[in-house]
């Protein structure tokens, strides 16, 4: 391999030069966070490009997000100076769904055939249990899509599932009937659901040999980012993928050795186990691949040694993994800042006051991202962001596409480019209104059940429904309208296509003219998804309405990162896969948040949330920042929140621990008032913003008033409130609450527990 230049190579340590140039059958990357993996993964391929050893169509790199996969295509292209357009760098679920729609006819599919999202699928599960009656005996629609999630991860399907199900047990039974209808549903409506995606990929390959022949044949270099998040199917489908072509006998076709496969991972950051994602893929690699080659990387280039040591003390607590010790070279970098807030409130303000200090210092705001563990920790950072005016974003947030103005303008379009499914258009049947109630729906349907034909086609059967002639000529005038756009999609812009449906439907005008402003904004938003779809033609001069549904199928929260706008980013922990920011704060670290109070009675629960501990810590560059509040407001109740156990793991030393001002006594209050609005629903009092900022002890305990008992009466004194009496005691224990009448700033409820008071 000698045609992978020196400029190529230039700056890669001896490991991940190796990793560049190895040339075998099977090739396993291990190594810590921020150790070069995609980076490598990136060169590699340019590497192939470059020598000449593959062309780009010949190559098949697996990303765990479509944003990662665009930007390994722009380094790609950045290396080897050119554009490799037939390269395939997408993700699992792009790459199946293009194999899909190309093979739709073998799988028995047609080729329009459209994605169901979660609450698609939700619509859809909620009738199967209605009318199996399954709620009766505890299905839950939630419950039993994620049974159905687990078993396609596991290649089970229907068939599969009534040879082994224990069905003497009703509940069993159940879930099988359920399967069954869910899938025969699924089927009918020529739609695929997410975790069919994969799992029917691998049973066309397993069913047609000849079809996993092509690709078999086509892609000689397998790469997969991210490996210790795939779960059995897509592990089940790179196997498939790397097998040498069987190809037909008397073919002619010469046999072929499989593809190389390269897969680079990190076990000590699998956080989708929920997903089913298996370590044991990575773990059981060497077996499942004999003679593969492993590398490891130990150098990181990303963070300060204090932010290494941190992450390899807290990873070090995991049982039954391989030690590895991530080093830099940059030296160690700035302590690593810890605070308590006494509110979430408090605790979002010192997140805004460090920000801005960090602009102070020359920092963008693109620098920066502030990470939680579950959306609902975002609420009071975006309050507290939005008074300071600090831009934010939050990727995946908005939720665009779950509103329901634009799933009904989705609906429209799945329609017309799909007839067979019914679900949307059941949706958009009567939107806007057109006198269709549900007593019409149901003839509809008994008649679509009847002659087993899609609801569509009821629409031009109409007339021999016997309904009344102005709702058979609106359903008539609907069927008309949806098959004469639905003639153009195989050629028509898409924006074209949605802005035909929206003004000739009306609905886009009847929202304007309603009068309420809420209507106003939903009309804004359908106004938005034409510009999306405009966009997306922009960029994909040859989309059709097809790909341009099968593109917001896909999208995923950290697809909507953006790392120039100007904005610090809000996310998720699990979204924050894979990314690097130069200051990083990691927020609400409080048992309950992280470990997640969902997580700690599950097996390897507590293991995997210290997992997302490690990805969080592992995403800073220069500098980290530790926070958590002392009380936290969740589902309208405040409660005493604790450290989080991960918290403790850290060596004292690295971190320099910063409390809440609300956290101390400073004794007579001066009136002191902060007279900030609070909206949330409890009223404990906002602390002050910090003035004086001063080094406690390593301490990161909540403040903690033991077990101070108040009566109707006492006189106390509180740090910022002064001085008042206890007019009411509700609640016990850890949950007490006071209420005070203050001298100066009214009446307040206090938790007792932690509020900053004294009895005087
Ligand atoms: P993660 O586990 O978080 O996915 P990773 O192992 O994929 O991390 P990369 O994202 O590839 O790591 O690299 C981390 C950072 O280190 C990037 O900014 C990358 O550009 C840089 N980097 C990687 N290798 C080198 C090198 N040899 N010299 C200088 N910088 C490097
Ligand atoms: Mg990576």
């Amino acid at each position: 391999t000698t045609g992978v230049s020196d400029a190529l190579l230039e700056g890669l340590n001896p490991q991940q030069r190796e990793a560049v140039l190895y040339r075998g059958q099977s090739l396993l990357i291990v190594a810590g966070a921020g150790s070069g993996k995609t980076s490598v993964l990136t060169r590699r391929i340019a590497g192939l490009l470059q020598s000449r050893e593959a062309w780009p169509s010949q190559i098949l790199a697996i990303t765990f997000t479509n944003k990662a996969a665009a930007e390994m295509r722009e380094r790609v292209r950045g290396l080897i100076g050119e554009a490799a357009d037939g390269m395939w760098i997408s993700t699992f679920h792009s790459a199946c769904v293009r194999i899909l729609r190309r093979q739709a006819e073998a799988m028995g599919m047609k080729q329009s055939f459209t994605i169901y999202d979660t609450a698609d699928s939700r619509a859809l599960m909620k009738r199967i249990i209605k009318e199996l009656d399954a709620d009766t005996l505890g299905f839950t629609v939630g419950g039993a899509l994620s049974r159905i999630s687990r078993l396609k991860n596991e290649l089970t399907d229907v068939e599969a599932f009534a040879r082994t199900a224990n069905i003497s047990d009703p509940k069993e039974a159940v879930l099988l009937e359920i399967f069954r209808q869910y899938t025969a549903a699924l089927r009918r409506a020529n739609a695929l659901d997410f975790d069919d995606i994969i799992s029917e990929t691998v049973f066309l390959f397993r069913a047609f040999p000849e079809v996993a022949a092509l690709y078999q044949k086509r892609f000689r270099h397998v790469l997969v980012d991210e490996y210790q998040d795939t779960n059995h199917a897509q592990y089940a489908l790179v196997r498939e993928l790397v097998q040498p072509p069987r190809f037909a006998e008397g073919s002619g076709e010469r046999p072929l050795p499989g593809a190389s496969l390269t897969v680079v991972g990190d076990s000590d950051q699998s956080i989708y186990a929920f997903r089913g994602a298996d370590i044991r893929n990575i773990v059981e690699f060497e077996r499942d691949f004999p003679h593969s080659k492993v590398i490891l990387l130990e150098q990181n280039y990303r963070s300060t040694q204090n932010i290494l040591d941190a992450a390899n003390a807290v990873i070090s607590n995991n049982f039954d993994r391989k030690a590895k010790n991530l080093f830099t070279v940059v030296g160690s970098g700035e302590k690593i800042v810890g605070y308590t807030g006494y509110s979430g409130h408090d605790e979002a303000q010192f997140v805004a006051d460090e920000i801005e200090k960090l602009r102070d210092a020359g920092a963008s705001y693109n620098d920066v991202a502030v990470f939680v563990r579950t959306n609902s920790q975002t609420r009071p950072l975006e309050e507290i962001f939005i008074r300071s005016a600090i831009p934010y974003r939050i990727p995946g947030g908005t939720k665009f596409y779950e509103r329901a103005e634009v799933k009904d303008a989705m609906a429209y379009l799945i329609q017309v480019a799909n007839p067979d499914d019914d679900l949307a258009l059941r949706r958009i049947m009567n939107v806007p209104k057109r006198g269709i109630g549900p007593a019409t729906e149901a003839a509809m349907q008994a008649h679509a059940e009847r002659l087993g034909m899609p609801l569509r086609e009821v629409l031009r059967d109409a007339p021999q429904l016997g309904l009344g002639p102005k709702v058979t000529t609106a359903i008539v005038e609907l069927g008309e309208l949806l098959d004469e756009i639905g003639a153009t999609v195989a050629t028509a812009a898409p924006a074209d296509i949605l802005t035909a449906l929206l003004t000739r439907t009306g609905y886009h005008q009847s929202l304007k003219n309603s009068g309420d402003p809420q209507d106003e904004a939903r009309a804004e938003n359908l106004e938005e998804l034409v510009s999306q779809a405009k966009e997306f033609r922009t960029a994909n001069p040859e989309g059709t309405l097809i790909d341009f549904l099968t593109g917001v199928a896909l999208f995923a929260a950290a697809d909507e990162i953006d790392d120039h706008d100007g904005s610090v980013s809000i996310m998720t922990l699990h979204t924050a896969k894979g990314l690097e920011y130069d200051s990083v704060f990691l927020t609400g670290l409080e048992e309950d948040l992280l470990p997640h109070r969902m997580s700690v009675n599950e097996a390897g629960g507590l293991a995997e949330e210290r997992r997302l501990f490690y990805v969080g810590i592992t995403r800073a560059r220069k500098r980290l920042f530790l926070s958590l509040a002392a009380s936290r407001a969740s589902f309208g109740d405040v409660s005493v929140a604790m450290p989080s156990r991960y918290l403790a793991e850290i060596p004292g030393e690295l971190i320099e621990w910063r409390q809440s001002a609300g956290g101390g006594f400073r004794g007579g209050a001066q009136g002191r008032l902060r007279a900030a609005p609070m909206r949330d629903s409890y009223s404990l009092p906002p602390a002050p913003k910090q003035k004086t900022e001063w080094t406690t002890p390593i301490t990161n305990k909540v403040r903690d008033n033991g077990d101070l008992t108040l009566a109707v009466g006492d006189r106390i004194r509180h740090t910022d409130f002064g001085d008042g009496r206890v007019t009411a005691v509700t609640g016990a224990g850890p949950k007490a609450v006071a209420e005070v009448q203050f001298e100066q700033a009214g009446r307040k409820r206090l938790l007792i527990k932690i509020a900053p008071i004294e009895k005087v």
